[in-house]
């Protein structure tokens, strides 16, 4: 869903600046997904009985591009379903041939720049996907633990011990120190002290360490550098450095070092060991709980180990500091702007990009590592060479045993590539020139650092220009109570199923019309079909006045010129100038709701409620019948338009089916008509405040008389008199000028209007701004029997309401009933009181009725 929303944003965008005449150019693509792709693959392997391993190398990659030629076009499929109007033949992906000529360039100039190096240091590993993650890669979550108080005696015989605190008693195995603060009163004669290290035949020195808080635990940690970030540092800081002694190996099995008792374990099942045989030894002082955050595996969600491995890092210092500034001069503009400030954040606080990845699919870093290192100057370099093709031989000793890389490339350094590697780079196209930087990149918070920070850098750095102007940031689609959509709660929704039942278009304005900045869209099937509805009344209305413009007599083409417009027609030609100038101002601001929202109440609520009706009046006058079809036309025409960005296909079948009738009706078109897609896009065209006010008059008389129906009861088929006081003559001539669209849309057959009307006996009442209008009620209804009747309804309702009420004001009743079961009751008592006081009104009117009566 959130894809499906991300590519309904971009599809409405694209069509809408396509429309207003933009070359507009949008690439459809995907990258390779490495880890995850890999992880898929593994597994069907391990269905089968096997492992890449055993596959080697080859055989395995092969294997996953036959995985993504079955399965790689789904997500082009769904793009299609959804109607993206991307430019295909332009389709890209991340592996290939160009893309990949791409990322060996950036590598390579970076590496020449001094910007790539390969270092030795903790890194976050995956033990399942056995592979080095990024910072951004691992998802920390707060879990239940505990703290466990482990003595550690001192060496000396003393009998004396320093309790050191850990949630990890495992890597005790792997201690290198135990670190008290160097300001600690409790510890000063304890620095530099002896211990002896539990389980283990090791002594481990007392050290002493300002980052150590003194507050946390006994204000004594273990220092285990080969398994924790802090204490990497401090094993760093100290001199000479403490040793880093790895304990946990790269499968989260304890290694060879631990001993015979744990060696092979695995890291959770050491830990329920060492604790074991810790409290043989009465080592163990306490155990508290204790909630901290732990890393996952941002793909497979199993818990990251702190890992010693030589990997490939970018240093981003200088180029994050350059993608600051430019958000900051406002060249990249963030939508909502409040993302800017996650964006600062972390930027301002980045470390270097671990970018190397052992496994197999994905772009192998181009490194040849020279096997003999002949002479010093290939000794030197760790006999690395870096080049855009494999090499012949060594560039520093002239050796040819070279060996490449083993490690592939992170996905998203080629994904950060995507503004320009797409257009040619590094050739410099036509592409290139015509369309970078681009306009606008739509995407979800959550790839933010992943891919839109790094996307700027890489833009600045290799282009020297913002890689977009525009990143607007959407939101997240939720279920209809704001609940995240996920397999395990089973409130997923799949959008091919969707559009299958309701139809693409339906969907699309669903999505559209949630999509508010900032807001979640809360999405439910309801509302989809709603939409439905909206594309069938829109359907509805195209045919009927196809229809009605057939069978009208049709001489030559019709052009506006010359043509008697009545008061709905000048009043619907404001409110479409109206509605385009809203829409516009949405569009430009992103507000793509607020835009979805103004067609559909011009569609809905303007047009099909009133002007299709006033039109279907105006038909039988021959003052009119040329100038209302032209107005019925060129409407239909521009609001198809103005539509179109949000439900393409509906729009396109009824703009295809009017094309022939209005021959010269649209004026302003530029001729190009072989689609609605490339048609010119309704411009703002001044509005008509004259006509607006006056339709305002006739169609408040029209809605109070219809109120008064609706609220007691009259038949339709009943026709009714009505009178109208009003004490402007402009509002009286309004109303004389066009009783005849009263007369018929609120089915009334005798009409008064002027100054000195007065209220007949038993008349009910409604008061507007300009007008009060009475419609006398002897002969349609019998007063006294109505208020009767009401009464009886109202007693059953109150009754309702009162053991419905039991019911909802009862604490065990709402604490027991499922959610669903009180939501239910509460909205039927809601319901209940809105009749309620629906009826009370309608009590008031006719005793109005009745008191001026005088019976
Ligand atoms: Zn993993
Ligand atoms: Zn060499």
């Amino acid at each position: 869903m959130g894809h499906a929303l991300n590519a309904v944003l971009q599809d409405i965008l694209s069509r809408w600046k396509r429309m207003s005449g933009y070359k507009v150019l949008w690439v459809p693509g995907t990258d390779h997904a490495g880890i995850a792709t890999q992880n898929v693959v593994e597994k069907q392997l391990a269905a089968e009985g096997l492992n890449r391993h055993e596959l080697g190398r080859d055989a395995f990659v092969e294997r996953v591009w036959k995985w993504k030629a079955e399965y790689g076009g789904r997500i082009i499929h769904q793009l299609k379903r959804l109607g993206a109007s991307c430019d295909w033949s332009r389709e890209r992906f991340t592996l290939d041939e160009g893309l990949s000529k791409a990322v060996r360039e950036v590598f390579v100039r970076l590496y020449e720049e001094g910007l790539i190096y390969k270092d030795n240091r903790l890194i976050n590993w995956c033990p399942r996907c056995h592979t080095a993650l990024s910072d951004l890669e691992v998802e920390h979550e707060e879990l239940e633990g505990k703290l466990t108080y482990i003595k550690y005696p001192l060496s000396d015989g003393s009998g004396k011990h320093i309790t050191v605190a850990t949630t990890r008693p495992e890597t005790m195995l792997g201690d290198a120190a135990v670190s008290v603060n160097p300001g600690d009163d409790r510890y000063q004669e304890l620095i530099g002290r002896i211990l002896n290290l539990p389980l283990t035949e090791r002594q481990i020195p007392v050290i002493s360490d300002p980052a150590v808080d003194p507050s946390f635990g006994t204000g004594a940690v273990k220092v285990t550098p080969a398994h924790d970030f802090n204490d990497e540092a401090m094993a760093k800081r100290q001199n000479p450095p403490l040793p880093f002694i790895t304990v946990i190996g790269d499968d989260g099995l304890m290694t060879q070092t631990t001993g015979e008792r744990y060696a092979g374990l695995d890291r959770y099942e050491c830990r329920k060991l060492v604790l074991k045989d810790l409290k043989e030894l009465h080592l163990i002082e306490k155990e508290e709980a204790h909630t901290h955050a732990i890393g996952h595996c941002y793909r497979c969600k199993t818990i990251t180990e702190p890992l010693m491995t030589p990997q490939w890092y970018v240093n981003v210092q200088s180029m994050a500091k350059d993608a600051i500034r430019i958000v900051k001069e406002g060249k990249i503009r963030i939508i909502p702007k409040t993302w800017e400030n996650t964006y600062f954040a972390w930027m301002e606080d980045i470390k270097d990009w671990c970018v190397s990845r052992q496994i197999w699919w994905g772009h192998r870093i181009p490194v040849w590592y020279c096997k003999e290192m002949r002479n010093e100057k290939c000794r030197m370099r760790n006999g690395i060479n870096v080049s855009r093709e494999a090499p012949r031989e060594c560039r520093h000793c002239g050796s040819v045993t070279l060996v490449q890389e083993e490690d592939v490339l992170d996905t998203w350094f080629s994904s950060a590539l995507w503004p320009f590697s797409t257009l040619g780079w590094p050739d410099y196209t036509e592409d290139l020139r015509m369309f970078y930087p681009t306009s606008v990149l739509v995407t979800g918070f959550d790839i933010i650092f992943f891919w839109v920070a790094r996307m700027v850098m890489m833009g600045l750095k290799f282009m020297g220009d913002e890689p977009f102007r525009d990143v607007y940031i959407h939101a997240l689609v939720r279920d209809i109570r704001g609940q995240k959509m996920s397999k395990s709660k089973g409130n997923v929704v799949d959008p091919l199923i969707m559009i299958d039942r309701y139809g693409t278009d339906a969907f699309r304005f669903t999505l559209a019309a949630f999509a508010a900045q900032g807001r979640d869209v809360k999405f439910s099937e309801d509302r989809v079909e709603g939409y439905r509805h909206f594309v069938n009344k829109l359907w509805n209305a195209a045919r009927f006045i196809m229809m009605n413009i057939e069978q009208a007599s049709h001489s030559g083409p019709l052009t506006k010129d010359g043509l008697t417009l009545s008061l709905p027609g000048k009043w619907i030609l404001s409110r479409l100038a109206a509605t385009a100038e809203e829409m516009d101002i949405a569009m430009k601001e992103y507000r793509f709701n607020d835009a979805a929202n103004s067609i559909y109440q011009f569609v809905w609520h303007e047009f099909c409620d009133w002007y299709i009706e006033m039109a279907k009046i105006e038909f039988p006058d021959p003052d009119f019948k040329e100038g209302t079809k032209w107005c019925l036309l060129s409407t239909l025409d521009a609001l198809l338009k103005l539509l179109h960005p949000f439900m393409p296909f509906v729009t396109e079948e009824i703009w295809q089916k009017i094309k022939p009738l209005k021959d010269g009706v649209t004026d302003r078109d530029s001729g190009n008509d072989k689609s609605i897609m490339v048609s010119e896009y309704p411009r703002v065209l001044p509005r008509n405040n004259k006509a607006e006010e006056d339709m305002l008059c006739v169609a408040d008389v029209i809605t109070g008389i219809r109120t008064i129906r609706g609220e007691l009861n009259i038949l339709p088929s009943l026709k009714l008199n009505a009178l109208i006081k009003t004490h402007s003559p402009t509002v009286e001539n309004i109303l004389k000028e066009n009783v005849h669209y009263i007369k018929s849309l609120a089915r009334v057959d005798r009409i008064e209007i002027g100054g000195d009307v007065r209220k007949p006996e038993g008349s009910a009442t409604s008061i507007k701004s300009s007008v009060e209008i009475f419609v006398p009620l002897k002969g349609v209804l019998n007063i006294a029997a109505e208020i009767d009747r009401l009464k009886k309804e109202k007693a059953k309702i109150d009754a309702s309401l009162v053991s419905l009420g039991k019911k909802l004001f009862n604490d065990d009743f709402l604490q027991k009933a499922p959610r669903e079961i009180i939501e239910k009751e509460k909205a039927k008592y809601d319901e209940l009181i809105t009749m309620r006081d629906k009826i009370n009104e309608s009590i008031k009117m006719l005793r109005e009725a009745e008191v001026k009566n005088g019976s």
